[in-house]
């Protein structure tokens, strides 16, 4: 854990009221700066050295990395916790497809389609697999580096160039280094010769050492260079290693605050697993436990999907129940002849009636009305579905003047909300509709043929 503000006022100079970092005391200096809001150079009583100590120190205990850029950038590390649960997990590890040069030229475009069209839309969000793994395996370098160039030119997404040879490594770098690509592997025996070629264009390195001890020199050696965007490989041989490993690591970063070790991982399931079956397994592993970057020799809709609604949930903040933004959606493209229903903003819930609606394949108009989260009983229960707030938000949010008709369907788990809201929607008419989502499609075109005639 970064140091506490009565640790760090204790290094600071203690000039009364000099103010001139800004802030009233040293004391309140040293509070902003253990938060995060300030930064020791602020002072400028401290010396060069008491900066970097405090530097040091308030760094967090897995540094962040970035791999690719824009919109595509996959952020990594700053993790603070062992167990999700203990508060949250932050960064979603980055899913990367290998790709390596001795495979045929419709392979590899194969692939990048793939990457580039398996995307799926799921509650508000687009989830996908993000990086590409060009792998140097066929021992001629123009093969490699033309495969960089061709992922580089085809896709926007961030890279992960796997190349033991150097010179390979690093000419394709140098095609696509604004892209910000992790180099791998960097190990005892090329990082000598390494360090003055990643300082020439600075991007994220993987260190590869045979077991955890072989990395420790390796990650210091690095930082005295000033190169701290790094990401560990432990060498792991088999998944139970793998896992013990990155365990290993994450315990040693945060419970032990060892800052060699303080940086996020990779994990290979491609080179781990033979089986396709076993790889995708080992995937929904690591992505427990606690890979910033998981590469997959291949995979499709069928094993994807799963994986990246795991990567979902387990990175969803268990502190806050999901929720969708307050508002009227149109399904299906409605007219203003089209039929209203109400219900909750948890988004299971907005899901489900959304994917109801779309099923018995009848344009409707779905107002979301906040419950913070909750279910439609639940809501009901803790105040938040009521005649009164539910005829509130029905005023205001905009739906009365794009719609002809003023019949609104409430959830019939909450029939009895029906009077209460009669009297706070005057001109409305208030039917009940069903008890659960899966019972939409048996009512909603009756209904609709109702409403229309
Ligand atoms: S500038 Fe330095 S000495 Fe002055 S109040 Fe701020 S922290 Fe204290």
């Amino acid at each position: 854990m970064p140091i506490s503000g009565s640790v760090i006022v204790k290094k600071l100079p203690g000039r009364k009221g000099c103010k001139e970092c800004g802030f009233p005391t040293c004391f309140a200096f040293a509070m902003k700066l253990a938060s995060g809001g300030a930064k020791p150079d602020k002072c400028p009583y401290l010396t060069s050295e008491t900066i970097a100590a405090l530097e040091d120190a308030l760094a967090p205990p897995i540094k962040l990395v970035q791999i690719g850029a824009g919109e595509n950038a996959v952020q990594i590390g700053n993790e603070e916790v062992i167990y999700r649960h203990e508060k949250t997990f932050v960064h979603p590890p980055g899913i990367a497809l290998l790709i390596s040069d001795k495979e045929s030229e419709t392979k590899v475009e194969e692939k990048i389609k793939k990457i580039n069209e398996l995307q799926f839309p799921w509650i508000g969000l687009t989830l996908k697999a993000n990086l590409l793994a060009p792998y140097f395996e066929s021992g001629d370098r123009n093969k490699f580096t033309a495969l960089v160039k061709k992922i580089y030119e085809s896709t926007n997404l961030g890279m992960v160039l796997i190349s033991e040879d150097m010179d390979a490594l690093f000419s394709a770098r140098d095609i696509c280094a604004d892209r910000y690509p992790l180099l791998y592997p960097v190990t005892k025996e090329n990082l000598g010769a390494a360090i003055p070629k990643i300082k020439e264009k600075p991007t994220p390195v993987g260190v590869r050492g045979e077991s955890i001890e072989e990395l420790v020199p390796l990650t210091t050696k690095l930082k005295d260079a000033g190169i701290e965007e790094v990401i560990l490989a432990p060498g792991s041989k088999n998944l139970r290693e793998a896992i013990r490993d990155q365990t290993f690591i994450r315990r040693a970063a945060l419970k032990q605050n060892f800052r060699p070790l303080g940086y996020p991982t990779i994990a290979f399931p491609c080179f781990l697993a033979k089986d396709g079956l076993k790889e995708i397994m080992a995937a929904s592993l690591f992505i427990i436990k606690y890979p910033g970057i998981i590469v997959l020799s291949d995979f499709d809709q069928y094993s994807l999907l799963p994986l990246l609604v795991q990567r979902l949930n387990i990175y969803t903040d268990p502190r806050f129940p999901m929720a969708v933004e307050e508002k009227y959606y149109e399904v299906l493209e409605p007219d203003e002849y089209s039929p209203i229903l109400v219900t909750s903003n948890w988004a299971l819930t907005y899901f489900l009636v959304s994917s109801a609606i779309e099923a018995a394949k009848v344009p409707s108009f779905l107002c979301v009305k906040d419950t913070e989260g909750l279910g439609v009983v639940t809501a009901w229960g803790a105040g938040k579905f009521g005649g009164d707030t539910v005829g509130a938000f029905i005023k205001k949010c905009g739906i009365a003047d794009r719609a002809k008709y003023k019949k609104l369907v409430i959830p019939g788990k909450v029939a009895r909300i029906k009077g209460e809201l009669e009297d706070a929607l005057p001109g409305w008419e208030i039917a009940v509709g069903p008890r659960e989502a899966t019972e939409i499609g048996g009512f909603l075109p009756e209904f609709t043929r109702k409403l229309k005639a």
